[in-house]
């Protein structure tokens, strides 16, 4: 993509750096036995798969996790180097030929898809490479201990088709303390069906069960990989992961980096006189004369409607405020005050503009959604460019 950003309703920048200093943070909290993979579903959680991939490679990453095999298609086609990629989640019968063949790392929750896996690699003449996901009470996907027998067997059966690269499960709400007795548990049974496992005959190279919430409040869920999405971004699990990893530490600062904004440029500006409504309807009169800016983002472009009279923006280093209905291309701005506001002028969205800044934690308390939800559903669209 070479036409320049501004030529967009909107557009993110992702920065190197932030990216950077984030993935040595986590580096050093880890440790250097720790591997870590980068959960790069739901588009990079809406940073840009196509993007943020070379970068995460670019800062030592190894291993990408999505969830579903178009999305591991996805990373593939722009990994630069030779990472390894994981299917957390759902991969469709017909697609487990390719998967094996290109070598993708595969989550094993039913035991039909081993078997359907199993002759695939007897067919491509390559082995199935598994982790084995264990049903430990979160009670969404899982093998759960009869289905793991048998699945025992049939690896045992099979061994020249499979490697079980992992053996990992996923904490049901790491993130807030009301789950600690829950949590716990299912630490203890994921340790019980290791030994089970062990004693049996299975090996997995790579346990893993964190991911970032855990791998903060939990550090001996850590093992020998983390899956680490939101705190690469730069963004706290929740603000409870964030005192708990702060607290005794003596830092007041955040150590991590926000890695993307989201900007924009005003498209029109206009005088509205006192007792004027602005936008559709009737939700915002003007109670005395008032100056508009009019940007290109509506709720078809990610800019939420529930943002409607409540959201703020930066236009010159500024804080204003989102005023009437947000349409579906179009959002309005007051701008009363702010001298020399003209067409073209930056605005951002989340993100810094001089000394202030925009967070997506500011925008979750608007629109009732959580930071992750918001940037998941960040339009695959926008056009995305790395700045340093
Ligand atoms: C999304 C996901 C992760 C990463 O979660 P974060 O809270 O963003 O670190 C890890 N493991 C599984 C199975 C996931 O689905």
């Amino acid at each position: 993509m070479t036409a320049h950003p501004m030529r967009y309703p909107s557009y993110i920048e992702l920065s190197k750096s932030a990216l950077e200093g984030n993935i040595q943070f986590l580096k050093k909290m880890y440790g250097e036995t720790v591997r870590i993979s980068s959960v790069v579903k739901a588009n990079a959680y809406g940073h840009g798969i196509s993007e943020f991939v070379p970068l995460a490679e670019a800062c030592g990453i190894d291993h990408f996790s999505v969830f579903s095999m178009d999305e591991a298609l996805h990373v593939k086609k722009f990994l630069k180097n030779h990472a390894d990629i994981m299917v957390m989640g759902w991969t469709h019968p017909d697609d487990l030929e390719w998967a094996i063949e290109n070598g993708i790392e595969l989550y094993i929750y039913e035991y039909e898809m081993l078997t359907r896996a199993i002759l695939c690699a007897e067919k491509t003449g390559k082995k199935a490479i598994i982790h084995l996901e264990i049903e430990t009470g979160m009670n969404r996907t899982g093998l759960t201990g009869e289905e793991l027998k048998a699945v025992r067997k049939l690896i045992r059966l099979n061994s020249e088709f499979v490697h079980v690269r992992g053996l990992c499960t996923h904490f049901a709400g790491a993130e807030s303390i009301s789950n600690f007795v829950r949590i716990q548990s299912q630490i203890r049974h994921f340790n019980r069906t290791r030994k089970w496992l062990s004693k049996n005959g299975i090996m997995p190279d790579l346990i893993h069960t964190a991911c970032s919430a855990a791998s903060v409040a939990y550090p001996q869920t850590r093992y020998d990989m983390v899956r680490v999405g939101i705190l690469q971004y730069g963004f706290w699990p929740s603000p409870e992961t964030f005192i708990q990893f702060m607290h005794g530490k003596g830092v007041k600062d955040d150590p991590l980096n926000r890695v993307i904004s989201w900007k924009s440029n005003i498209m029109s500006v206009k005088d509205v006189n006192e007792g004027e409504f602005v936008s559709y309807g009737n939700t915002y009169l003007a109670k005395s004369d008032i100056k508009i800016a009019v940007i290109p983002t509506g709720y078809s472009h990610g800019y939420s409607r529930s943002l409607s009279n409540q959201g703020r923006v930066l236009i010159h280093g500024q804080r204003v405020g989102v005023v009437g209905l947000v349409n579906m291309n179009m959002l309005i701005t007051d701008v009363t005050g702010i001298h020399g506001v003209k067409i073209g002028d930056e605005v951002v969205f989340i993100g810094r503009q001089n000394e202030n800044e925009i967070t997506v934690g500011s925008f979750v308390e608007f629109s009732d959604q959580m930071n992750y939800e918001l940037l998941a559903r960040l339009p695959q669209n926008i056009p995305r460019f790395v700045v340093d």
